[in-house]
């Protein structure tokens, strides 16, 4: 069975067509600039170097008849017809509570998706245009929308729940919901497989640690909490997200700005976090250099990866405190994968919980499945896996249209 999944942006369009048997990448890409000019789609078959066709892209149906031209191509495709592709998963970001788990497209399902867009308004519509487009170019093919947040709706009352009236939260559906869901999914299973032990019997810690940040606690594969919120601008710092921040400052600060209430927030969505903090840079290896040229610069750029390394701690201390035990803490996505430093100064000091890292291997690559860098004295497994969220989103497809 060849699953496309498909995660459609505003104006991009990314694929993996997965073969199910060995769960292989056979082909992947993006397009890129859809309805703007200088549209173009970047297509990898298997090792094979990226290739880029440019051609013009008016809107996601165009982008997904240019996917399945290249699929099927002689030379670069990977199929010999569109009949070979068995069902397509659609990555949603926000489900609220009108999905619990991937569901079927239907027009039942996809009239219930657009109750979904005030929750998810930079995500869901787009996703919605992506199913839209997709339907009319392969109308035979079963499709699954598979969703960021479901992972995380299985939290009890007591985490998902902010303290606010609770007819609000019954009238607006305003609670936290988190997101990253399918890469906590998938570390959290992949951690499990690779310390042969049933997940049912483990407590794990996970950290996917990107441009966006969320930390979850998962106790025997069920989410218990996690660090986003309502929207992914909650929880720790990130590359320009404020993470937590008291609401009453957020008025103060409106005030002094002379902002409005979509000023302030875009204000704390793309202003704040590392970028806000160093000065203007918000990816780690950018902070990195700034902090080796040293003076007032190098200083705040440290500070930005203090603070960092602090709110991360924070959540992993209280997640310690929810699950009681833990088993296992995994770390996932661009900084944890590429920068050991950050996750010696997230664990540094916790040698009295059982958390010691080997600095040693935590090195600053991951090329590994699973890097495991246990200190020789750490009762707890410290792990860093790279996340698959297109696997996931396959796996989840196949388990819906094979029911
Ligand atoms: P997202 O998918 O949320 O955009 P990623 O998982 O790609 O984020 O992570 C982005 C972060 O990972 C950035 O801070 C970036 O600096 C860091 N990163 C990615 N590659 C490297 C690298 N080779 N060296 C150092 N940091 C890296």
């Amino acid at each position: 069975m060849k699953v496309l999944v498909l995660n459609a942006g505003s104006s991009s369009l990314k694929y993996q067509l997965i073969d199910m048997e060995n769960e292989s990448v056979l082909a992947k890409g993006n397009c890129d600039r859809i309805g703007i000019d200088g549209s173009f789609c970047k297509h990898k078959k298997g090792d094979n170097d990226n290739i880029i066709i440019e051609k013009e892209l008016k809107n996601h149906k165009d982008a997904i008849e240019v996917i399945l031209s290249l699929l099927v191509d002689k030379e670069n495709g990977v199929i010999a017809s569109m009949d070979e592709i068995s069902a397509v998963g659609h990555r949603v970001v926000a489900s609220g509570e009108y999905f619990t788990e991937p569901t079927l497209v239907t027009d039942e399902s996809l009239e219930r998706m657009k109750k979904t867009f005030e929750l998810g308004p930079l995500h869901n519509p787009h996703a919605y245009t992506g199913v839209i487009a997709c339907r009319e170019v392969m109308p035979n093919v079963p499709m699954v929308l598979v969703f960021d947040t479901t992972f995380h709706l299985t939290m009890p009352e007591k985490a998902y729940m902010y303290n606010i009236k609770y007819e609000d939260y019954e009238n607006f559906h305003v609670r936290r919901y988190g997101a990253h869901g399918t890469s906590h999914k998938f570390v959290s299973g992949k951690a499990a497989e690779y310390l042969g032990k049933d997940i049912k019997d483990l407590n794990i810690i996970t950290c996917h640690l990107g441009n966006g940040s969320s930390i979850s606690a998962v106790k025997g594969g069920v989410c218990q909490d996690t660090s986003m919120g309502f929207t992914p601008l909650a929880g720790v710092c990130m590359g320009t997200r404020s993470g937590d921040i008291d609401a009453s400052a957020v008025e103060f600060l409106a005030k002094k700005k002379g902002m409005d209430i979509y000023e302030i927030t875009y204000y704390l969505n793309h202003d704040c976090g590392l970028k806000g903090l160093s000065g203007g840079y918000s990816d780690f290896r950018d902070l990195r250099s700034q902090v080796e040229k040293g003076g007032e610069e190098g200083r705040r750029a440290q500070l930005a990866l203090d603070k960092f390394a602090y709110d991360c701690k924070k959540y992993v201390g209280a997640y310690m405190a929810v699950l009681g035990r833990v088993d296992c803490i995994v770390f996932t996505a661009g900084i944890s994968e590429w920068n050991g430093f950050i996750i010696n100064d997230i664990l540094d000091g916790m040698e009295n919980y059982g958390i010691q890292v080997d600095k040693e291997k935590n090195t600053d690559s991951c090329s590994t499945p699973v890097k495991d860098i246990t200190g020789k004295d750490s009762k707890v497994k410290i792990l860093v896996i790279p996340t698959n969220e297109e696997l996931v989103i396959a796996r989840e497809t196949k388990d819906v249209v094979s029911k």
